[in-house]
């Protein structure tokens, strides 16, 4: 189960993962915090569509079905109303009643039902940064990690279903300073203009652990093709495809994350998400044994870290 912010960030981040995973016959869901209701419309020919303007909502879920036809994932809406990006100087404050500004206890249910009825062996989210300083995807780490910790409790929601942990939760980690490096490096020793010498020549994000690359090139044109289903959030004639197959097959096959949370060790070189996770039942039985203690945990200690940079994203 990967949990997202909003629909077309299952796309641009692990849906190579997913779509290899569903062709080997693993069920993947992923969850979208919010419906995008308040993202731009980055396609500029789509600028002036009149049917997009009345109803954005609506496209954007005819857009998330058709990704999700691609890839071959199960969907679920978690309900939550898109924060927006705040711009300006001094920054407006959020919008009221927007996913951001929801009870955490609110959100966090919410996310708990989901994961004790889909019962997942891994969990997949963003780190405490987001990944990217929008307050939905910092919120999307504050409610998948506090849904982590509530699914297996007991105690917690008891009316939302029986507690499940699911045995290994990740961050994701698909854009990173050396993925970044290694396209730059290969296209410029192929001939081919590159776009991110100058991402990263400004590249300020702390270094990142990567504990898991998952081989997944044979799918990046299924990744492509979702992420050009959610046609008003993506340009393309934009960057974002002008890196040729060829180089990103060759300078980054894999798409990598970190295991941040777990109830089985962690292989050295691991590949596979379910690594450890020796069969289904074994898997169902560690998600539901309440007394088993996590091998590994580099969760941060609170969430105060998330929520002051949360508060920072809007006035
Ligand atoms: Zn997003």
């Amino acid at each position: 189960m990967a949990v997202h912010a909003h629909p077309d960030d299952e796309s641009s981040k692990g849906a190579a993962t997913m779509a290899k995973y569903v062709r080997e016959g693993q069920e993947v869901t992923v969850v979208s915090c919010t419906g995008g209701e308040r993202g731009d419309i980055l396609n500029p020919r789509l600028k002036d569509d009149a049917h997009i303007l009345r109803d954005i909502a609506q496209v954007r879920r005819d857009e998330m079905r058709a990704a999700q036809e691609i890839v071959g994932f199960d969907h679920v809406w978690l309900g939550f109303v898109d924060s927006g990006l705040p711009e300006g100087d001094p920054l407006p404050p959020l919008p009221a009643g927007c996913f951001a500004l929801e009870p955490l206890d609110v959100t966090t249910e919410a996310l708990v039902r989901v994961i004790r009825e889909v019962r997942p062996h891994v969990l997949v989210t963003y780190d405490e940064s987001g990944g990217y300083p929008h307050p939905d995807h910092i919120n999307t780490h504050i409610v998948s990690l506090a849904a982590y910790a509530a699914a297996g409790d007991p105690d917690a929601y008891p009316h939302a279903g029986p507690p499940w942990r699911p045995p290994k939760l990740y961050y994701l980690r698909t854009m990173t300073k050396g993925r970044l490096e290694a396209l730059h490096r290969l296209m410029l020793e192929r001939g081919v203009e590159s776009q991110y010498g100058d991402w990263l020549a400004k590249w300020e994000r702390p270094d990142v652990t990567i504990t898991t690359r998952v081989e997944c090139a044979d799918y990046f044109p299924i990744r492509d093709q979702a992420l050009l289903a959610h046609a008003t959030q993506v340009d393309p004639d934009g960057s974002w495809f002008h890196t040729p197959m060829d180089i990103q097959r060759e300078a980054w096959p894999t798409e990598d994350f970190e295991l941040v949370a777990s109830l089985v060790p962690l292989m050295e070189g691991e590949d596979d998400l379910f690594a450890g996770l020796e069969s289904l039942e074994a898997a169902d039985a560690l998600a539901q044994d309440l007394d088993a203690t996590l091998v590994r945990d580099t969760r941060p200690e609170s969430p105060d870290g998330a929520v002051a940079l949360l508060r920072s994203t809007a006035g």
